[in-house]
């Protein structure tokens, strides 16, 4: 199978992963990460054979700290079929110009605006519309983690209505200058916080508001969401389809007495995965209540690497590469992705 060259511009939290999920995928070839700061992530990518492009100004800058460079991120690019950009905050969209001047489609992340893409993405819910399209944006963490629980959802009964309230961790674990570390951040104060405004770039017409505020931890989010469905729903059901839905899984507190992020990120530890990371959304079964045509639950995103097989399947949406279901089960298969139980 001849592969895809595809190029990851920026090399931090979700750019190292997406690399490494890259190089797993039997139709992509990782070209080379674009990386400004010769920092450890650096050295780690030159140790592992990953080619390293830099900006012109920066040359020297890894020259002194030893670790080779292949060339400027403008070579990276002219050499892909793709660039997953994973570059911070809005920086993403000050490289469209390069990627569209170079004529080459491109991945921004959900820290980009929506409009800097042709389509916010989410497999679950659109990968199909995102098929053939030159600029897709991969939506955020908590965006995503809710847009599986909704349309997942709406194939049992068309949601109506949704409600959340997103925990925010405070920072990533390596992130050693954010807080807060002792108090619970409003995020922002006003309601409704962005998020539900996200969920619309992907699922139009949904009645939704969010909240969410900042919560002194680095591992996980955490949503408490209520949705209103068309039809009484019940609560098997509801198991049901979410055991059998790739990237979501369920944990039961009462049986495994895993009941909190920590306990979540320690199995995730204890069954020796990559980086503790958890791509799936980890449902707490117990947590599912139905009331008539509401439907209750919590559950915990791993915002490391959640997006990481989003990124995969939307290369391939992008360039055509394969239809829904087998980009995801090649996507799953692949990165180990669990559906069922946790444990
Ligand atoms: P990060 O800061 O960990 O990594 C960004 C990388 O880009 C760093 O290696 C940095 O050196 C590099 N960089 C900075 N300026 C650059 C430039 N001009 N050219 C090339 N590289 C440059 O950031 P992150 O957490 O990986 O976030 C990247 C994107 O992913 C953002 O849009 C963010 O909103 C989104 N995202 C982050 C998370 C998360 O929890 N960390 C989750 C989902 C989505």
């Amino acid at each position: 199978m001849e592969k895809v060259k595809v190029a990851v511009n920026g090399y931090g939290t979700i750019g190292k992963r997406v690399a490494d999920a890259i190089r797993l995928q039997p139709d992509m070839e990782l070209i080379g990460v674009g990386k400004t700061s010769p920092n450890y992530e650096a050295i780690i990518a030159d140790k592992k054979g990953i080619k390293i492009y830099t900006v012109k100004d920066n040359l020297g800058k890894f020259e002194k700290s030893g670790i080779r460079v292949a060339g400027t991120i403008e070579d990276m690019v002219k050499e892909a079929d793709i660039v997953v950009d994973t570059t911070p905050n809005g920086v993403g969209a000050t490289y469209k110009p390069l990627y569209q001047s170079l004529g080459k489609n491109a991945l921004f992340q959900g820290g980009e605006k929506a409009d800097v893409a042709d389509i916010s993405f989410s497999a679950l819910c659109n990968y199909d519309e995102a098929k053939g399209k030159k600029y897709i944006r991969v939506v955020s963490c908590n965006t995503t983690g809710m847009l599986r629980i909704i349309c997942t959802m709406n194939k049992i009964s068309k949601v109506e209505k949704v409600r959340a309230t997103i925990v925010r961790r405070a920072a990533d674990p390596k992130e050693v200058k954010r807080g807060p570390i002792n108090s619970i951040v409003p995020d922002p104060a006003s309601v409704p916080s962005h998020h539900a405004k996200d969920v619309l770039t992907v699922i139009k017409g949904i009645d939704i508001v969010t909240m969410a505020v900042i919560a002194p931890t680095t591992l996980m989010h955490l949503h408490t969401m209520v949705l209103t469905v068309k039809n009484k729903v019940n609560r098997d059901d509801i198991i049901n389809t979410f055991l059998n839905t790739p990237r979501i899984i369920l944990v039961n507190s009462s049986r495994t007495t895993v009941s909190s992020t920590a306990e979540i990120i320690e199995v995730s530890r204890d069954m020796g995965r990559v980086r503790y990371d958890i791509p799936e959304v980890v449902v707490f079964e117990d947590s599912i209540y139905t009331n008539g045509n509401e439907v209750f639950l919590m559950y915990g995103v791993h915002q490391e690497s959640i997006v990481v097989p989003e990124n995969i399947d939307a290369i391939r949406a992008s360039l055509g590469l394969m239809g829904k279901e087998e980009s995801i089960k090649v996507t799953n298969d692949t990165l180990g992705i669990m559906k069922g139980y946790l444990l």
